[in-house]
């Protein structure tokens, strides 16, 4: 995601830490290659000029000359300005003082609007709440089946009354039953239309006058852009959202909208979605996404998963043969496999910081195929070329391995280089987990 926003942004920055001391021709040289990088990316004009006219402002004062280190200086105004423009910090959804807490869902056909109630149900669940889904959008075929199919796939009710009666009846209905059935949470699939229309807007006006929802989030496809933003307009402006959700993040998107939304519309991205599968759907932190844009990486979204997919045991046992320089070969396969269960690995490894903006992160990309020669390779080795490659291994230690798991000596040094690469990032991500234990700040 954003990855020539990314890319642009963070090369225009090298440039600029390659100079010792910096005039007030190089932040403007470096100012208008950011604000076009900004322009391409589709953010919003107005955004983009109200953006570097306060960096500006910032960056060419007082400021610069008293810092040590100007080029540094330059970047964190970036950051914190990028931050601000997304939304200052995290936002959560608004819970009801005595549940259920009702939230609807809503946007156009398309924009992933059932898959996203599906995600954030399960996200919930993840954080102790009860989630009943129900399947309001009574218009778009199909709609409703897919519902209960995704319910099905994460044993989580969905209530359904066909598609004869109005959204907000339905809509009613599930709130009454939700207490008699446990559920402390409600989130409506309510009903799009291809495109925005009064008789959309004025259904929707008249399920939260009639439900009074404790929170409204519009669901909006990143990879439209500008559209996105207007659509997000529109809908504020009918209804009063609470909060927006930004979809297909992990596409091809340029980010325009995600850094457009909170600023042309004044309400929060709180989630985006970064997938197809279920729990592709990720919390939104304006900070943790301005570090990834310019390349700091995001080590707390990936700690955070690390987290939940790694059991307590696993982590504490890797820890203890990382810090005591015993991770072998046979732990970095079992790692693997491990780390396949974060997502795909680029963008794994596009959350490290220094790893973000790396070119050569290609010759880091693991797949399924690899990871059975990784296997074959390994299984290959004698016990001391597993505890110690690096200094056991020769040439013809090599050529034996590649026959015999029938591979070759190219594939092996690769193997060992990700096998490096993997033992520094973690013990990169060991020393930061320890210096947030301790209360340190990232950066
Ligand atoms: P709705 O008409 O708004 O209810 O849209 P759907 O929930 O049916 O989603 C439309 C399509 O977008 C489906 O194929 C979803 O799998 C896909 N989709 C939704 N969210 C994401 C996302 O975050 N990333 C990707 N890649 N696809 C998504």
């Amino acid at each position: 995601m954003f990855a020539s926003l990314a890319e642009r942004l963070q090369e225009t920055f090298k440039k600029l830490r390659g100079k010792g001391r910096l005039t007030e021709s190089d932040v403007n040289e470096a100012l208008r290659e950011v604000r076009l990088a900004l322009l391409e990316a589709d953010v919003n004009f107005k955004v983009v000029k109200d953006f570097i006219a306060r960096i500006k402002e910032r960056a060419v004062g007082q400021e610069l000359l008293a810092s040590l280190n100007p080029a540094q200086h330059v970047i964190k105004i970036v950051h914190e300005e990028l931050t601000t423009l997304m939304g200052g910090s995290n936002s959560r959804i608004n819970l009801a003082p005595k549940p259920p807490t009702v939230v609807m869902m809503v946007g156009l056909n398309g924009a992933g609007k059932t898959t996203t109630s599906a995600k954030l149900a399960n996200l919930m669940r993840k954080q102790g709440r009860r989630p009943l889904m129900v399947a309001a959008d009574v218009y778009r075929p199909a709609a409703i089946k897919q519902l209960e199919v995704l319910g099905g796939q994460l044993n989580l009710p969905v209530f359904s009354m066909g598609d004869q009666l109005e959204p907000v009846a339905i809509g009613l209905a599930a709130v009454e039953s939700a207490a008699g059935a446990g559920r402390d949470m409600v989130i409506i699939d309510t009903a799009g239309r291809q495109e925005v229309n009064e008789e959309l807007m004025a259904e929707l006006e008249n399920m939260k006058e009639t439900i009074k929802p404790h929170e409204i989030l519009l669901v909006v496809d990143a990879m439209t852009g500008q559209a996105a933003v207007s659509v997000a307009e529109t809908f504020n402006s009918r209804l009063g959202l609470d909060g927006v959700v930004l979809t297909k993040l992990d596409g091809d998107t340029r980010g325009g909208a995600a850094l457009s939304v909170r600023s042309v519309t004044g309400k929060p991205i709180k989630f985006v979605g970064v997938g197809e599968k279920l729990d592709a759907l990720e919390p939104f932190h304006p900070e943790r996404m301005a570090e990834r844009i310019l390349g700091m990486g995001d080590m707390l979204t990936l700690i955070e998963k690390a987290q939940e997919n790694f059991n307590a045991d696993q982590m504490a046992k890797m820890q203890k043969k990382l810090r005591s320089m015993e991770f072998t070969l046979e732990d970095f396969l079992d790692q693997l496999n491990q780390v396949k269960k974060l997502g795909p690995i680029e963008q794994v490894l596009s959350m490290i910081p220094g790893l973000g903006g790396n070119k050569k992160l290609k010759d880091l990309k693991v797949d399924e195929k690899e990871l059975v020669f990784a296997e074959a390779i390994i299984k290959s080795m004698t016990p001391a070329e597993r505890s110690d490659p690096e200094r056991v291994l020769n040439g013809s230690r090599k050529r034996r391995i590649a026959k015999g798991s029938g591979t070759t000596v190219q594939e092996i040094n690769r193997l060992l280089k990700q096998f490096e690469q993997t033992k520094k990032m973690m013990k990169q991500f060991i020393d930061m987990e320890k210096s947030l234990k301790k209360g340190g700040k990232m950066l």
